[in-house]
């Protein structure tokens, strides 16, 4: 099997995590038995310095022409005063438009031994590993009409949220794949009590079941969804939701594990996926080898289990991290009885680990 990856490093600690996942992507195909290609293009205020541009149409081409996007982290102090359609930031909003990617993926999971690093309790958060699922492209981010104005009691602002179908049951039917490759069970979370737009959803959703006789589908209301991912997150597999309500519940799901240096995320369309860690760019960490790699490796893992349909090589991965952690730490998930290291003797003990496991 031949595939082609590219790398969008971008600022910051970036390209330090970039390298350390590349490592790691060349290191698990090898022994998969891919034949892997990695391309680079520049976004983010990488891409302004060289190109004038956050986002050059080159970079986008090159993103369109390959199976998987990894991407570091954009932005950085240096181009703060840009206006704001040349941030580094419009960079990644313009990649994510561009590839079409409707779906985000952000797993939350507790490696062994770092439950410590968890604002709840020890027992409560152990065992935790779950995916939110949340639609990226529509409701009420998008929806029309929007807008301010004026009225006799003051101003009034209002927003849209809107969902068709089309846009529920292609986001729905992510949701039951994900929940296939995981432990087959869904949690679908709305807020169908109150909103049309959520009576839809469930209704949609609903339908599709039939089609996905091996998974196990529920529904929950959102404000129980927020209550139990903090009561007993281990409850939950996958969880498929709208943009509003997953934009809250993945940063709240994302921090039982208590550490941004830990979480990767993907981006899925229907032909392009870009794979990117969930933490910026760092700057004030940038260069001193002091970044951790992990959300990059892991998030060049999801790559492996949803561009190139190897979950076995994502979960050689995941055990290789696993291991390293149970005696090595990157300064942000320091320990006592552990010991300290940079991100670039990080990624190489995540290949060493990987290498080992045979
Ligand atoms: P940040 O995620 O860059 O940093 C927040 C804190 O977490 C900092 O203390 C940082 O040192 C630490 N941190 C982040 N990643 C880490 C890692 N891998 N290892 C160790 N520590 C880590 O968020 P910020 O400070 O709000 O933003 C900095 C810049 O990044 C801004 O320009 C912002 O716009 C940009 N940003 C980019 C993205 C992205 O590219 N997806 C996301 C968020 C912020």
């Amino acid at each position: 099997m031949r595939k082609k990856v590219l790398v969008m490093a971008g600022d910051g600690i970036g390209p330090e995590v970039c390298r350390e996942a590349e490592k790691v992507l060349k290191a698990a195909a090898a022994k998969a038995g891919l034949e892997l290609t990695l391309e680079e293009a520049l976004v983010g205020g990488a891409a302004l310095d060289a190109t004038g541009h956050p986002l050059p149409e080159e970079s986008l081409v090159k993103a369109k022409g390959v199976d998987g996007v990894l991407l570091g982290a954009v932005g950085g102090p240096k181009w703060d005063r840009q206006p704001m359609d040349l941030r580094p930031e419009k960079g990644l909003l313009a990649l994510r438009e561009g590839l079409e990617l409707f779906a985000n993926l952000r797993p939350a999971r507790i490696y062994g031994g770092m439950t410590d690093a968890s604002t709840l309790k020890p027992e409560v958060v152990e065992d935790t590993d779950l995916m939110v699922v949340r639609e990226l492209t529509g409701g009420i981010y998008f929806g029309q009409p929007r807008g301010m104005g004026h009225t006799d009691r003051g101003r009034e602002a209002y927003n849209t949220m809107r969902y068709n179908e089309q846009e529920i049951e292609r986001i729905a039917r992510i949701g039951f794949d994900i929940a296939g490759k995981r432990k087959k069970r869904l949690l679908s979370v709305d807020k169908a009590n109150v909103l049309e737009v959520s009576a839809l959803w469930r209704e949609v959703v609903t339908e599709l079941a039939p089609q996905y006789p091996d998974i196990q589908l529920e529904h929950m209301y959102v404000d129980n969804a927020a209550m139990q991912l903090i009561r007993a997150p281990k409850m939950i597999d996958t969880l498929v939701t709208s943009n509003l309500f997953g934009d809250i519940l993945s940063d709240a799901a994302a921090m039982l594990t208590g550490s941004i240096g830990m979480l990767p995320s993907a981006s899925l369309g229907k032909t392009h996926a870009l794979y990117e860690p969930v933490h910026g760019s760092a700057p004030n960490i940038a260069g001193l080898d002091l970044a951790n790699p992990l959300a990059a490796i892991l998030s060049a893992a999801m790559m492996f289990r949803y561009t190139f349909d190897l979950p076995r090589v994502d979960e050689a991965i995941n055990r290789a991290v696993q291991t390293v952690l149970a005696e090595y730490r990157t300064a942000d998930i320091a320990a006592p009885g552990k010991t300290t290291v940079g991100c670039i003797h990080m990624g190489d003990l995540v290949v060493q680990a990987l290498d080992k496991a045979g």
